[in-house]
């Protein structure tokens, strides 16, 4: 079931877990996701990168979504990652999100504050929760990020925003790390308990799965998933017999390889049964 943004995280913050949101790009990528949640009876958020939405790629993935979480007995949030301005959040409103990222993490504090805000309040006349970002969450390609959020900014952003959730810099990064990440775990719990709204980690491929654990204790409540769910499926693409050429037989084990990705990270979450 089609469901928005703050429930599904409304939920994993009263029980203590945290919801995967996993970037699709095309069909297969959302049956093996949608496998996988089904299957371990979990909430799921299905999002599309900002690019999608401005590209034009999403006029056609986001029936393909929209038709899946209307199927799925489990819920599903369809969400805008890194919206960039306003324009990719109309875009991804058009086309049935059910919650939005804005990432203005770039301008300086009191702009990205004023500009959050105004999403937020005409957001909340659809009932579609706001996720926010404070201090930038860089490329793993430039190195561990060391700009890490602090309580107080957390506590003014969400205070003058009124978001949803909110994405921190707590040591994680977009990509394939160098080396594994150290989050800063005391850092999640002190913002946390500031905050009290759900967090959100970016990044979450290559993170170690202790790690992943402590941050889920510490109060992270969404992990996004891109660069590796990308890997699962490319893998398999490039591992599949040539011989097959029929397309929806070529992609059966490309939506295995997807569906057993996401499998293990909702496990990893604590998602599993949860529905
Ligand atoms: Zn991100």
């Amino acid at each position: 079931m089609l469901v928005n943004f703050q429930t599904i995280l409304k939920d994993a913050d009263e029980k203590g877990y945290a919801v995967p949101a996993f970037n699709v790009y095309n069909m297969e990528t959302v049956m093996g996701v949608i496998q996988a949640a089904e299957e371990q009876r979990a909430p799921v958020i299905i999002q599309f990168y900002s690019r999608l939405a401005t590209t034009g790629f999403v006029d056609y993935l986001a029936p393909i979504i929209l038709k899946a979480a209307e199927k799925a007995s489990v819920p599903v949030c369809i969400h805008l990652d890194h919206g960039a301005g306003f324009e990719p959040a109309a875009i991804a409103l058009k086309n049935g999100a059910t919650g939005i990222m804005v990432d203005f993490s770039k301008l300086d504090m009191d702009e990205n504050i004023a500009n959050t805000k105004k999403a937020v309040d005409i957001l909340s006349v659809m009932n579609i929760g706001v996720e926010g970002e404070i201090g930038h969450i860089g490329a793993a390609a430039d190195g561990v990020p060391t700009d890490y959020t602090t309580v107080e900014e957390a506590k003014k952003y969400v205070d003058g925003t009124g978001v949803a959730a909110l994405a921190v810099a707590v040591g994680t990064a977009h990509g394939r790390y160098k080396q594994a990440p150290v989050l800063q775990i005391e850092r999640i719990k002190a913002i946390k308990d500031e905050v009290k709204i759900p967090l959100v980690l970016h990044g979450g491929s290559g993170v170690p799965d202790d790690q992943i654990k402590l941050a889920v204790q510490a109060g992270i409540r969404k992990i996004n998933f891109g660069t590796d769910l990308c890997y699962s499926f490319l893998d398999s693409v490039f591992a599949v017999d040539r011989k097959i050429y029929a397309i929806d037989l070529f992609m059966k084990e490309p939506i295995a390889a997807v569906k057993s990705f996401a499998v293990s990270k909702i496990q990893l979450l604590g998602a599993n049964d949860r529905v």
